[in-house]
């Protein structure tokens, strides 16, 4: 990918756009860029670059997301809608080409990495409510103010308020070598892509094990119980990331949209889309951030492909689609007979969303029955009759408030997960 049309390799101390922006470390990286911390020399703050890869269809995504990142900052002066703030771009020629660069205010960790802190045992209920405000404020912007769609709304594209002052500890924990390459080694001679790739299919591997209810059935198991803490007494805040593949809704251009897991079943069947996939994908991450574990994690298999087992997986969760809805997309008749049946997985084995929080994720029968109250609409099978986040601000869970005594305790989700699939 350091070739040309692909990433630039940057050094720490590296000057950009004039010597404005001195590089410091790297922050993260996707398919189309990496992204730096930076000194920013004229302001004194410091500040997230992403720099394109430099191929003209990389050069023509970057623009289009600065332009959604401009009318979202346009529209947004006080900068307190959840939203990443775009702060300049620029051009930087470099060996392997021209590279569009943004320079976005400076923010922490992704909710993916924070679940991972956490061990995959989910966050504090609480917590998960007050993350659910923010993402909401932000969808609530994008949707009814700008009618923008993000289309990519994950645990990875939200990220935390750095609650460390970064003028006070810019390079946080964490190894910083001179030069390193998204799929190449670093220092200690790892190759960090593959302990990443690594880490990603033992995660999706937890998740089908767990929600794959067609194959598994309820198993024991103990863990001491162990709490999320390391939002402890924290005010949680985030903000929404990466528009890179945001569209505006009057002109979706993309038919397939969405990172698999958080995929709405109307982008399956491609019944045509709107707003409420973002709703269906906050749906999902919501449940992930609360049991740890994705919501769907579809794979294919013996005589099905995983758009089939996806399509199952939410109709176990979520009982039967109905039939008009199921026949009606381009791709229904790839899936569904005509009585709307799936045609290549034929039993299903129910699993309702409250029922699975009680048994399998220890919830009490309140906190399960409260969540799955405030979930279940979101994942409506009709997108229409999905609430809108402004309607979901309004919902009481958001400002319902758990004891802590009963949720976080002791699930032991992998393990249960394994031997059910071995079963
Ligand atoms: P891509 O479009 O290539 O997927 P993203 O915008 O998702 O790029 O950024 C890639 C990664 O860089 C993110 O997952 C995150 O870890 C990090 N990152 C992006 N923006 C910021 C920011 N404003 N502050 C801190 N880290 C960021
Ligand atoms: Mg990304």
């Amino acid at each position: 990918s350091y070739r040309k049309g692909g990433y630039h390799a940057v050094r720490i101390g590296d000057p950009f756009a004039g010597g404005r922006y001195i590089a410091q470390r790297k922050l993260g990286w996707g398919q189309f860029s990496t992204v730096w911390l930076a000194y920013d020399t004229q302001s004194s703050k410091y500040v997230a670059l992403k720099i394109q890869k430099s191929a003209q269809q990389f050069a023509q995504a970057a623009l289009h997301e600065i332009e959604v990142l401009s009318s979202i900052a346009d529209g947004d002066p006080s900068n307190s809608k959840c939203i990443v703030r775009l702060i300049d771009h620029f051009k930087h020629t470099g060996p392997n080409g021209q590279h569009l660069c943004m320079v976005l205010e400076f923010l922490g960790d992704s909710l993916l990495r924070l679940i991972r802190f956490n061990r995959y045992k989910g966050i504090e209920l609480n917590k998960v409510r007050e993350i659910c405000k923010c993402i909401l404020m932000g969808l609530d912007y994008l949707h009814r103010e700008l009618g923008i769609i993000h289309t990519d709304l994950k645990p990875e594209n939200i990220l935390l308020f750095s609650t460390i002052d970064p003028t006070k500890d810019p390079i946080r924990s964490g190894l910083t070598p001179t030069l390193e390459r998204p799929e190449g080694g670093t220092l200690n001679g790892g190759s960090t892509m593959n302990i990443i790739e690594k880490k990603l299919k033992r995660r999706a591997r937890r998740a089908v094990a767990n929600i794959s209810v067609r194959r598994a059935s309820m198993g024991g198991g103990g863990e001491a119980p162990e709490s999320a803490r390391c939002l402890d007494g924290i005010d949680v805040r985030c903000k929404v990331v990466d528009f890179g593949n945001a569209c505006w809704a009057d002109k979706p251009f993309a038919e397939e949209i969405q990172t698999r897991q958080y995929r709405a079943p109307e982008v399956i069947l491609r019944s045509g889309y709107s707003c409420s996939v973002d709703m269906w994908s906050f749906a999902c991450t919501a449940f992930e951030l609360a049991t740890g574990d994705m919501m769907f994690a579809p794979k294919s298999g013996q005589g099905f492909s995983d758009d089939e087992d996806h399509l199952a997986l939410v109709m176990e969760l979520l009982g039967k689609m109905p039939r008009k809805i199921a026949i009606g997309g381009a791709r229904s008749k790839d899936y569904f007979d005509r009585h709307g049946d799936l045609k290549r997985i034929r039993r299903l084995k129910f699993w309702p969303l409250d029922r699975l929080l009680v048994e399998k994720y220890e919830f009490s029968e309140s906190d399960a029955r409260e969540f799955a109250e405030f979930l279940c609409p979101l994942l409506d099978f009709s997108p229409e009759k999905r609430p809108t986040a402004q309607q979901c601000l309004q919902h009481p869970w958001l400002n319902l408030r758990s004891s802590g005594q009963n949720e976080m305790q002791g699930r032991s989700n992998v393990d249960v997960g394994m031997r059910n699939l071995q079963i």
